[in-house]
């Protein structure tokens, strides 16, 4: 069994525990505010137990699929349907689509991991993938990755208006929502991609390109490291930890069973 670490008191959500977080702690006006009430036809996306292995066993042929959510009446019935698979995570989809299911535009994302930092302790992502821990991340990790999203976050608002900060669960996630953000080309994607590794930032060259299109729905569920995603001002950031911040805590954490 191969040791998987992760910063003090982060772990793996039982099945249980997601049903309890999904039932009453999961915030649909926040999701909705996220959307800003354009939830249109926005699509979602959940994995019930690709990483974790944990999963309703009547989904067992499906556990390590991505199944796209794409019917749904409102959000309180996708609350429902996730309620059904009860997965590890839940995304969205960046991609806007007009009536006919035409993609007209994508929000533009980056993705900052901690994976990707190398570690004065654990060494380069290539060193932990040799010891088959390319999911694990520590706490000096996590405090590296948090000071690249700060720096990325100023590169961006240097070039676009409204740039918003999500603690990922183990990383960082930075949305660009300007207009003109949702109309650049795919090689208008990667150019800008190119920039940001140049300026020494460890990003998913895929979330930016675009190929990757999922992103980590903000105010749900991380069932790897049971944290909420949760949206951060600049100022929230830089003052973020992600081991004793409440507002990322479900509250499963704080009702361990008694003696
Ligand atoms: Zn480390």
């Amino acid at each position: 069994m191969v040791q998987y670490y992760l910063p003090v008191g982060m772990r793996y959500t039982t099945l249980e525990e997601r049903k309890q977080f999904y039932t009453s702690e999961f915030d649909l006006e926040k999701v909705a505010q996220w959307f800003k009430g354009s939830l249109g036809k926005t699509k979602f996306a959940i994995i019930m137990g690709r990483h974790t292995k944990i999963f309703p066993e009547k989904y067992k042929e499906d556990a390590a699929t991505t199944i796209i959510i794409d019917e749904y009446k409102d959000l309180e019935d996708l609350r429902q349907q996730i309620l059904d698979f009860l997965p590890e995570a839940v995304y969205y989809d960046r991609s806007v689509y007009d009536e006919c299911d035409r993609k007209t535009g994508q929000e533009l994302a980056f993705d900052l991991d901690p994976e990707n930092i190398t570690c004065p302790i654990h060494g380069t992502l290539a060193d932990k993938m040799k010891r088959m821990q390319g999911l694990s991340f520590c706490e000096l990790e996590l405090e590296m990755v948090k000071q690249e999203a700060i720096g990325l976050y100023d590169f961006l608002t240097n070039r676009f208006s409204e740039v918003k900060a999500v603690y990922s669960g183990r990383g960082f996630h930075l949305h660009v929502l300007d207009l003109q953000a949702y109309k650049k080309s795919i090689q208008q994607r990667e150019e800008l991609a190119q920039q940001v590794k140049s300026a020494g930032f460890h990003i998913d060259e895929w979330v930016t390109s675009g190929e990757m299109r999922l992103i980590r729905l903000p105010w749900s569920l991380n069932g790897l490291v049971s944290r909420i995603a949760l949206p951060l001002t600049k100022k929230e950031l830089e003052s973020f930890d992600a081991v004793h911040d409440e507002r990322c805590l479900p509250k499963f954490l704080s009702q361990k069973a008694t003696f």
